[in-house]
């Protein structure tokens, strides 16, 4: 996708240092914390109550992070002590120092009730090995057995370290319409899905800020897969379910505080054009499908760079999420032949409306969260 939208604007042109914090709307600052791989960074946030502080996210596992997080509670809380920990989804970037921060300040964890569980089950998986049901998944894909097994021998990035304190074993529940006081501000929860399945964000009308998580993020695109513990989801539609929901809750001047790359205004030209960019894909795989395909065979057409590892599983989700949206739309049909899917277009007309030069190859990448 086109990374310079010019509808889009970014009011702080400096990001905060790691370990330090930039006010960016009154009462309300943003953090940075690392990440591996391109990712690069996290943005979380603080939020300033009569009493104590509110934390948005908590950044990955492990002691880069605990560290920086020391920093901040030297420097930036102004003596007063961190009252609550909000998550606004499972993801270990967004949930991996929620025990540590929990502990430390013994406050609550706010969490929507998908997210806490999904998170808990995710800490169990990451200790499992494979099984049947995962192999079937990708094996159907079109993935070999011989490369699955050498995934297995890797260990991923986000993988919980046994020094590392857990999840939190209870947690204060946010629903869709809830309001959150803090500070004299109420900030209501907007839950959208597709990327998690019940991701919370905020949006606090009297600022006009929405933090908005993993949910709307100005240039790279979050991932949106189907998961083999999932195989028949339809994440996608109630990813673009969701964009239509924002795109009515949300006035076009908010300030949106995303968890990757800057704050930016433009938020209804952002929803629309990732809207239209799901939308293309999807026709995009349905012309190639006129001839059936298996799912490994069309990452090409979706993804410029060659996708590797984990990257390449997450492509993967992502490209059957979209063939799974196709078929909920009778778009596309499905077949098992040798224990793969092939998927084909059911429109007879395709060939005709396929316009040349449409398989440019989109010069986005999947987000690795
Ligand atoms: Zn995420």
């Amino acid at each position: 996708m086109n990374a310079s939208n010019p509808d889009l604007t970014y009011p702080f042109p400096e990001a905060p240092e790691f370990g330090t914090a930039l006010e960016v709307a009154p009462g309300v600052y943003w953090l940075r914390m690392p990440l591996p791989m391109s990712l690069n960074h996290i943005n979380l946030y603080l939020i300033e109550g009569n009493k104590g502080w509110t934390i948005v996210d908590t950044g990955i596992r492990g002691p880069e992070t605990r560290d920086y997080w020391h920093t901040i509670f030297d420097t930036a809380l102004g003596g007063k002590p961190v009252t609550q920990v909000l998550c606004t989804h499972m993801h270990p970037d967004h949930t991996g120092q929620a025990g540590f921060l929990t502990n430390h300040w013994h406050a609550p964890l706010l969490m929507s009730h998908g997210e806490y569980y999904q998170t808990r089950v995710m800490n169990v998986m990451m200790r499992e090995g494979g099984n049947w049901q995962m192999s079937e998944y990708f094996e159907r894909a079109g993935i070999s057995q011989e490369f699955l097994q050498q995934l297995a021998d890797t260990r991923s990035n986000f993988t919980p370290d046994e020094e590392d304190l857990p999840i939190p074993s209870s947690y204060i529940r946010l629903m869709d319409g809830d309001d959150v006081q803090i500070g004299g501000n109420t900030w209501k929860v907007i839950v959208g899905a597709g990327h998690s399945p019940e991701h919370v964000c905020l949006y606090c009308e009297k600022l006009n800020v929405i933090l908005s998580g993993d949910q709307i993020l100005p240039i790279i695109t979050s991932n949106v897969s189907v998961h083999p513990t999932e195989p028949f989801g339809n994440p996608l539609k109630v990813w673009l379910d969701s964009h239509e929901k924002f795109k009515a809750a949300l006035p076009d001047d908010v300030l949106v505080l995303p968890a990757h790359n800057e704050p930016f205004y433009g938020v209804q030209s952002r929803l629309q054009e990732l809207i239209d960019h799901h939308e293309d894909r999807m026709l995009i795989l349905e012309e190639t499908c006129v001839e059936p395909q298996v799912a490994i065979d069309l990452l090409p057409l979706l993804f410029k760079r060659k996708l590797e590892g984990h990257s390449m599983f997450m492509g993967l989700g992502e490209c059957v999420a979209h063939l799974h949206c196709l078929m909920s739309r009778r778009r596309i049909e499905r077949t098992l032949q040798d224990n793969r899917y092939y998927y084909r277009s059911i429109d007879p007309t395709l060939t005709e409306r396929a316009t040349p030069g449409r398989h440019e190859e989109p010069d986005d990448a999947p987000i690795m969260i």
